[in-house]
């Protein structure tokens, strides 16, 4: 049975969005956040939780998200006729709102493509965008965002496949936590409103993990492939050159990316 759903005591009332739900504790936000577009929520709506006992990270593996640590939240665009021309870009505008925050504070996040946000090459946020389909027309998209900001919000080092860290740790000092969600939602506000723009693109090249280096992406049932990162393309897909010269599009799927560098 699902745990009765409790507001969150504490979740400050000037949250830059739409309009808010905020609980103690909740399974996942994107599901609720999907559910709350379904019965209409507005452009701009965000759900946020203390504590998600069933967060998830791509093709349902499990997001981890730790009580009074984290931030746990899913915010729900309704994309204009413009904007869904990008909807490959969604996911890297909430990467980069949320770097745009963590470079306010000192620090200097990179983007593990596709959907991973990095501090000192360790995994500190993941993002899950999901569509609410109202037919066949898109009715919402559902960004989701677990951010760990505490020690206590990193799984031990052999419950997740790419190293993690937090905030604070990078930082080395303490982060109020729901002022990084304000940074993060002003981010991805001023991004969106550059979606397409070659000045998005750009944002998103320059803050690449792995940009330049040697790397192996391993799609499902298929040979991994090793190659040099080059970049992304707008509509979304890695760029990678193999040793012999050819240069491979990779569509974010269930594909890993990993470094080759020694030591990894
Ligand atoms: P990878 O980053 O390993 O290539 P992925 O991008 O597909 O995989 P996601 O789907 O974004 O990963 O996230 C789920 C994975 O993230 C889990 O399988 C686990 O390894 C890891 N994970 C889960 N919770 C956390 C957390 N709080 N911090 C860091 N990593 C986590």
């Amino acid at each position: 049975m699902d745990e009765p759903l409790l507001p969150l005591i504490g979740f400050p009332p000037d949250m830059p969005a739409a309009a808010v739900r905020a609980y103690a504790a909740v399974g996942s936000t994107n599901t609720l956040a999907l559910d709350w577009a379904a019965e209409g929520a507005p452009d701009g709506a965000l759900v946020a939780a203390d504590f998600q006992s069933a967060g998830r990270g791509r093709l349902n593996r499990r997001w981890v998200t730790q009580s009074g640590a984290a931030l746990a939240f899913s915010l729900i665009l309704r994309p204009t006729p413009a904007e869904t021309a990008y909807l490959g870009q969604f996911t890297a505008l909430a990467a980069l709102g949320l770097a745009e925050a963590l470079e306010a504070l000192g620090l200097h996040p990179q983007i593990k493509w596709p959907n991973d946000v990095l501090l000192d090459g360790r995994k500190t946020a993941g993002i899950l965008v999901e569509a609410a389909w109202d037919g066949d027309r898109l009715g919402a998209l559902v960004v989701g965002v677990g951010v760990n900001v505490a020690p206590s919000a990193v799984p031990p080092a052999e419950a997740v496949m790419f190293p993690a860290t937090c905030v604070e740790t990078a930082l080395g000092r303490p982060v109020e936590r729901w002022q990084l969600l304000r940074g993060a939602l002003g981010g991805m506000a001023a991004w969106r409103a550059r979606l397409g723009s070659p000045a998005f693109l750009e944002a998103w090249q320059v803050r690449l993990a792995f940009r330049g280096q040697r790397v192996r992406v391993d799609p499902p049932h298929q040979p991994p492939v090793e190659g040099v990162l080059l970049g992304v393309e707008a509509e979304g897909s890695l760029r990678l050159r193999t040793e012999a010269g050819q240069v491979y599009n990779v569509i974010a799927g269930d594909v890993h990316l990993r470094p080759l560098d020694e030591g990894s």
